[in-house]
């Protein structure tokens, strides 16, 4: 049964839509179980009805036509309770429901699996027998596999519009593809697909500009790969056996014979861009032999696969990316990297959107340091089809409209307008300070990490860097950067605020954020190698970057080191020691240095309960809230699956901060926020109200939280506090917190438009 689910599965993932997946899955499970009916039925929410999707067995004019009310019959029970019903005489059942309609006879054995996603019922897969039968149970689990990928293809065509369709409502005027809000704003624009090197499955499809220097490239790219086939071939010769040296025969055979090289040209001579047309026609040899019994033939679509792979290598080398960035330009990808981000003209860049991440991976997090909308978690988004197209992104929302219509289009103008209008008004409070209408002065520093991302605003607004991600400007490179190279590096952010002060904080590398040089395969990187674990394991790199550090700040005197992911407080005592080294070292080498102030990331929840301990060692604590919320809440920041359940505004997160303010009080070591939470409008009023020390937020935040602080007195902040902190749900938090914002005319700071 395990290979007809695979094949299944495999064949519903080639149907070309939704009405030809539902058929081949009637049709496959029907043979499968030897039933004498399968059928499915989807649940059209609007005219709240079961409706006969699709159907082998029943009469094919049932289908579309046929529906009940939704608690009736025994498909309304299966969905009432979430699971699966297998009656082996479902006419004696209270609940059975006869339709002379669908041409039903009396039909005994029935088995009934529930079609889920999200916890919602979205339609049930039936079987069913005339003679009484009680289903096995290894068909129930058959259908319930099914059933889970049947769900995800029936919400990816919720969202396209074309459930509609197959449901036979009209279709929703205004359709869009729903992500999670990751960077606030709205932005018209073009799509670029952003995708990574010698990856078949990544290349977008395009035109050909020129199809016969596409097939020149293409006739070249062929003849290296022939080349370097028969030079591993003749190296290998003596260690492989004959069977394995038959492989390079074969591989070498496929590229010689006519069939995929000239499908390959036909598809660009007919205006194909050469690595779509590779794509394609690898893909579609590959698939037959996919579909093969024989496991030696199936396997032979990896082979086809390897090839298209070697062949795309060389046409990328040979041919460096040279992309058009249109003015608007909305980058997407599967899991677009901070490499792919800058390669876009920063003034080009007006938003992105990714399948994969959520609001609190980093790529959106340097969004909203930029200060461009994005999207994250777009499930199911056909990223290949997507270059060139028109796009409307809704960063507030997390809606992405894909060639959008022109009532769309006009209301979104008009959004794009009040949101310019919402900035002039607060360009209004440049230069103003940061007080409380009872005169209570809260310190803003800015977030930042590329040197090329650090607005005017950001420098001019700000009272220093309370955060700069040291390993953004390693991510951006192909190998580590030198002592030489780092140093001019934060020389620039030091000098750019001297003498405001500036918090470089060492390497973070690790969970979302990899070096494409320093590889780590981890099966759990959220909870391995990252942050100061590979510093302290990797002293000579922790060592070559307090240096540069350290002489970066000579003569400025304005450098303060942070160190992150401490679970420990022997963590923070041998990196101490180790500043201290790299000082002395230099103090030798006849520098003059002064010790710079140390502190210390609070985001794990080890050193949240360390917090006193850890305020006695450092000069300063500060609270890294993305982090702090993936522990304490034990859900990844990055997974877009349960996204729903990341919120730094939860009690256990609110309290957490308090009991940290309390313990670093104690000893009078003073206390910033520098995760996202200091940059949410939302949450202003409570870090107001706690008492923090200072935050530090995204250039494009700084004003909106500005406003806010204006707005309001910090004692009203405090009293706001008390009722939060009583509160026990994230919902009732949020919901407060937004109606106290709408409450004095700042709503527009959390929602689109004014
Ligand atoms: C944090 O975890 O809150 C933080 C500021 O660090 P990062 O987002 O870079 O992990
Ligand atoms: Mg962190």
């Amino acid at each position: 049964m395990l290979e007809t689910l695979h094949r299944i599965i495999q064949d519903v993932n080639d149907a070309p839509d939704l009405g030809a997946a539902l058929q081949v899955i009637v049709e496959q499970v029907k043979q499968a179980t030897h039933s004498d009916v399968c059928s499915i039925y989807l649940t059209d929410f609007e005219r709240r009805r079961h409706v006969l999707r699709a159907t082998r067995g029943l009469r094919q004019q049932a289908v579309g036509r046929v529906s009940m009310p939704l608690h009736r019959g025994l498909v309304g029970l299966v969905c009432e309770r979430a699971e699966p019903i297998n009656l082996d005489d479902a006419p004696s059942h209270p609940r059975y429901l006869f339709s002379a309609e669908s041409g039903e006879v009396p039909y005994h054995g029935f088995l009934g699996v529930p079609i889920i996603q999200n916890r919602k019922v979205l339609g049930v897969l039936v079987a069913r027998q005339r003679k009484p039968r009680q289903f096995e149970d290894d068909e129930v689990t058959f259908l319930f596999t099914l059933a889970t990928q049947l769900a995800g293809a029936i919400t990816h065509a919720q969202a396209s519009g074309e459930l509609a369709g197959v449901l036979g409502v009209s279709p929703v005027p205004t359709r869009f593809l729903q992500g999670l809000p990751s960077a606030e704003g709205v932005a018209i624009g073009t799509l670029v697909v952003a995708y990574p090197p010698a990856d078949l499955d990544a290349v977008p499809d395009r035109g050909s500009q020129d199809p016969e220097r596409d097939i020149a490239c293409f006739q070249a790219a062929v003849a290296q790969v022939e080349k370097d086939l028969r030079r591993l071939q003749h190296q290998l010769g003596e260690v492989l056996a004959a069977e394995e040296q038959a492989l390079f025969d074969a591989l070498l055979l496929m590229l010689g014979g006519d069939s995929l090289v000239h499908q390959i040209e036909e598809r660009i001579r007919h205006g194909e861009w050469v690595q779509s047309a590779l794509h394609h026609t690898i893909e579609e040899h590959a698939r037959v032999f996919d579909k093969m019994d024989d496991i030696y033939l199936r396997e032979r679509a990896s082979d086809i696969r390897d090839l298209g792979r070697r062949v795309l290598t060389h046409l990328q080398s040979d041919t460096p990316r040279e992309v058009e960035y249109p003015d608007s330009t909305i980058l997407v990808g599967e899991a677009v990297s901070a490499m792919e981000l800058a390669e876009v003209p920063h003034e080009r860049l007006a938003g992105i959107i990714s399948s994969t991440g959520s609001s609190s991976s980093h790529i959106a997090i340097l969004a909203r340091a930029i200060g461009v909308p994005a999207v994250m978690g777009v499930s199911d988004l056909p990223v290949g089809r997507m270059d060139g197209r028109a796009v409307i992104i809704d960063g507030y929302r997390g809606r992405v409209y894909v060639s959008p219509s022109h009532t769309v289009q006009r209301e979104y103008q008009r959004l794009v307008r009040e949101e310019r209008a919402l900035s002039q008004e607060l360009q209004a409070l440049c230069r103003l300070p940061a007080e409380t209408t009872d005169g209570y002065r809260m310190p803003l520093y800015l977030n930042t990490g590329l040197v090329s991302e650090m607005s005017s605003l950001g420098t001019s607004e700000s009272e220093g860097v309370g955060l700069y991600r040291t390993e953004l400007p390693f991510m951006v490179r192909d190998r580590f950067p030198a002592e030489r190279t780092q140093v001019a590096n934060y020389r620039k952010v030091l000098e750019a605020f001297a003498p405001r002060p500036v918090v470089l904080r060492t390497l973070d590398i690790g969970g979302d954020k990899p070096l494409s040089y320093f590889p780590v395969e981890e099966s759990n990187p959220f909870l391995g190698w990252r942050g100061i674990r590979i510093s302290l394991d990797h002293p000579e790199i922790f060592l070559t970057q307090i240096r540069a550090m350290l002489l970066a700040s000579e003569g400025l005197e304005n450098l303060r080191i942070m160190l992150p992911m401490i679970s420990s407080v022997t963590e923070v005592d041998e990196l101490v020691l180790l500043i201290q080294r790299a000082r002395d070292e230099l103090l030798e080498e006849g520098h003059a240095l002064i010790m710079p102030q140390i502190g210390v990331m609070v985001e794990v929840p080890a050193a949240v309960y360390l917090s006193g301990e850890l305020a006695q060692r450092v000069d300063f604590l500060s609270v890294g809230t993305n982090d702090l919320t993936q522990y304490l809440l034990a859900v990844d920041r990055n997974n877009p699956r349960v996204a729903e359940l990341y919120d730094d505004l939860h009690p256990a997160v609110l309290r957490a901060l308090v009991q940290i303010l309390e313990s670093a009080r104690a000893h009078d070591c003073p206390v910033s926020i520098c995760g996202e939470i200091a940059g949410n409008p939302l949450a202003s009023i409570l870090l107001l109200g706690m008492g923090v020390d200072a935050l530090s937020m995204s250039a494009g935040s700084l004003l909106k939280v500005k406003w806010v602080i204006r707005s309001f007195s910090r004692s009203r902040a405090r009293q706001l506090l008390q009722v939060v902190l009583r509160m026990e749900e994230t919902g009732q938090i949020r919901r407060f917190l937004e109606a106290n914002l709408e409450e004095m005319g700042l709503g527009g700071l959390v929602r689109p438009g004014k």
